[in-house]
């Protein structure tokens, strides 16, 4: 039960209650969600463009001739990324950071992935980098700090509009929010 309290977001009540559910679910069950937990491991990787989870070299957004690939969302998480699309507003690709840059954690720019960033940032290719990291203070700072390596660059910088409110964590806010926060974007 121990090793299901390390799953995020699963505390020590809700480990009970799976280790209960468990007990008592028929056995095929059982052998099910661990050849599923299994296969998570074995064939879920980043996407060797984008730091999408994907089960192929590229991921599916990657993959789609019909995303604009001069357009790069920059977001700290899949998870960010997956409450971007589930508004239907954006059509380019994306860039996954994995994280914010945060001194008090010990989290610095070699720890996210701005080198990979801005090796894609290849004016030739890309036209606009869009930041939409978290409105936290740690999100506001990585797009500060990512701007900052990118304005020599001929490139358009933009932020995404703060209609997602402050510490706003994308993925409780409301699709409809987030599609005029990326409409109503402005230059960094
Ligand atoms: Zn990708």
């Amino acid at each position: 039960m121990r090793s299901l309290c390390t799953l995020p977001g699963i505390g020590q009540k809700t480990a009970e209650r799976l280790a209960l559910h468990l007990l008592h679910a028929p056995e095929h069950e059982v052998t099910a969600i661990v050849a599923g937990i299994s296969d998570v491991k074995k064939k879920v990787q980043v996407c060797s463009l984008c730091f999408n989870l994907t089960q192929e070299e590229w991921c599916r957004i990657c993959q789609d001739p019909r995303r604009d690939k001069s357009v790069i969302c920059v977001v700290e998480s899949p998870a960010d990324l997956a409450a971007i699309e589930k508004a239907h507003v954006y059509s380019g690709v994306y860039h996954i950071l994995g994280g914010a840059l945060s001194p008090i954690d010990g989290i610095g720019s070699s720890d996210i992935r701005i080198a990979e960033l801005m090796k894609r940032a290849d004016p030739r290719v890309v036209k606009e980098i869009i930041l939409a990291t978290r409105t936290t203070v740690e999100g506001q700072s990585t797009a500060s700090y990512i701007q900052s390596r990118l304005k020599h660059l001929p490139i358009r910088i933009s932020r995404i509009a703060s209609g997602v409110p402050m510490g706003g964590d994308f993925q409780y806010v409301d699709a409809l929010t987030i599609g005029q926060a990326m409409e109503k974007r402005s230059d960094f």
